[in-house]
């Protein structure tokens, strides 16, 4: 099957590195990237530096969602329970098709052709807008980035921060052009962009009878949804509309409130830098006369139990989204969000992807993005879960490293060229007749001691870097003549 992301089936994409080569030629994303995530950095280090006990809520955090992969089916069965017992229903969808019909159904049966939508991830895994525009229904997305992304007929390039590839005079002509009610005075005042939008949502908000989210976190024992968000838009979306539908990946869980509230300190503070979160709503099931009057749980797998079977892939499911490790990504910097193809983009995307969609070989554009790191570990520093996402990229190379076997590409060239060093390097003479031809590299790097390009299949290596001249003496050389023997 193939899986829908934003409008765009995931694997009609192109591999990491030509989509990120494409993306690191546009100076003005890389501006407009290197700005946002080095405001949000600053922002994160001075907020998490002032919690004396960060390490140990991060310790917490990692014990409790792993505690949770431990008994996934028993807490989900809980939660079903506790949501039914409260007058909600809960659906369980194996994937995106199932998840996207059983949406559009629920929308069906109460008449309406336009929802309201908190952002949500997990829909825009499955292409739900999608699904539910070629139903007829119209999806109104009502996170500010979202709202942009969304007129401006584009895809979101950052978990936290859709929008993060635009600066706000794109914005202004983005609402002049596709929002029918913006003034026509528009300036790129951001407080003038934000009041137009308010204006534009504010008339959805108060005429929609459907609102669709997604949901942060899931408390089991009680049947508690919550949804953490900054701008008071998902909390309209949360409680003005008569029915509520809420897809939730089955990992989302957590089993109690007070677990809950590790994840409300560790959140706020490694995603927007915030202390705390301006909006966290939490509801359970339905109160009559107050809220949504029908509210539906739809519990999402779409590759979950997969990445869940295996043990080493597994703990990419703790993740929060909180977004800390892409601003801290050196790749994730220069290239973007788009460059991943992927509505996960990042460390976290280049982990998370390849295991909802199932590993293949190197041409495969999701089984490309293990590769789309320096595995310099900052991600794994910057995670308020712990999650060592550089041991998973490593793991996942070698799972793409093996599916590629018997194949011809650039996966044979690789295995090659590990052969004939292998072949090399265990034979003491054969090292050594290596090491002395090496040093006519020297004559190809010229005065500036860097190798440009080396001829096919080593051209794999250097077409993305510059390789430096080998030394004048070896270590094995240099030993012989200040020791006068062999190493
Ligand atoms: S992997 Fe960690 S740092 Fe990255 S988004 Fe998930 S929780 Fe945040």
């Amino acid at each position: 099957m193939s899986r829908t992301f934003v409008g765009m089936p995931l694997r009609a994409g192109a591999p990491f590195p030509q989509a990120a080569r494409e993306a690191v030629g546009d100076a003005q994303l890389r501006r407009n990237l290197g700005h946002a995530t080095r405001t949000i950095r600053a922002k994160r280090a001075a907020v998490v530096g002032e919690v004396p006990d960060w390490e140990a809520l991060r310790d917490s955090g990692s014990a409790i969602k792993a505690d949770v992969m431990a008994r996934l089916p028993e807490l989900l069965e809980q939660l079903e329970e506790q949501v039914t017992a409260r007058g909600g229903t809960v659906h369980w969808a194996r994937d995106a098709e199932e998840a996207n019909r059983v949406v559009t159904d629920l929308v069906r049966a109460t008449g309406a052709d336009e929802v309201v939508k908190v952002k949500s991830m997990a829909t825009q895994e499955i292409g739900l807008n999608e699904a539910l525009e070629a139903a007829g229904i119209a999806a109104v997305e009502t996170d500010l980035a979202e709202l942009i992304v969304q007129l401006a007929d584009d895809r979101p390039s950052h978990i936290l921060v859709p929008a993060i590839h635009r600066n706000r005079s794109e914005i202004r002509e983005i609402f002049a052009r596709e929002m029918p009610d913006a003034p026509a005075n528009l300036t790129d005042d951001p407080r003038r962009l934000a009041m137009a939008a308010r204006r534009h949502l504010r008339r959805k908000f108060l005429s929609a009878r459907v609102a669709v989210s997604g949901a942060n976190f899931a408390v089991a024992d009680t049947g508690t949804l919550s949804v953490v968000e900054s701008e008071g838009n998902g909390r309209m979306c949360l409680t003005l509309p008569q029915t509520l539908i809420t897809v939730m990946g089955i990992e989302k869980l957590v089993p109690t409130w007070a677990d809950l509230g590790v994840f409300l300190q560790l959140l706020p503070r490694s995603s927007t830098g915030e202390r705390m979160n301006p909006y966290t709503s939490t509801w359970t099931g339905v109160t009559p006369g107050d809220g949504p009057q029908e509210f539906h749980l739809v519990l999402l797998d779409n590759g979950r139990s997969t990445a869940l079977a295996d043990p080493q892939g597994r703990a990419a499911l703790h993740c929060i989204r909180c977004s800390a490790c892409l601003n801290v990504c050196p790749v994730y910097e220069r290239a973007g969000g788009h460059a991943y193809n992927s509505v996960y983009p990042g460390p976290i995307g280049a982990v998370l992807t390849p295991q909802l969609l199932g590993v293949a070989g190197h041409e495969d554009p999701a089984s490309s993005l293990p590769w789309a790191s320096s595995l310099c570990g900052a991600c794994y520093d910057a995670c308020p879960v712990k999650i060592d996402i550089p041991t998973m990229l490593v793991h996942l190379r070698g799972k793409v490293v093996d599916a590629d076997r018997g194949r011809l590409g650039p996966g044979a060239a690789e295995r090659t060229a590990m052969k004939a060093a292998s072949w090399t390097m265990s034979d003491p003479s054969r090292f050594a007749a290596a090491q002395r031809l090496a040093r006519t590299g020297r004559l190809l790097a010229g005065r500036r001691g860097r190798i440009g390009t080396l001829p096919w299949p080593l051209s794999a290596w250097s077409t993305s870097r510059d390789v430096p001249a080998p030394p004048a003496e070896t270590f094995r050389q240099w030993w012989a003549r200040t020791r006068g023997d062999q190493p």
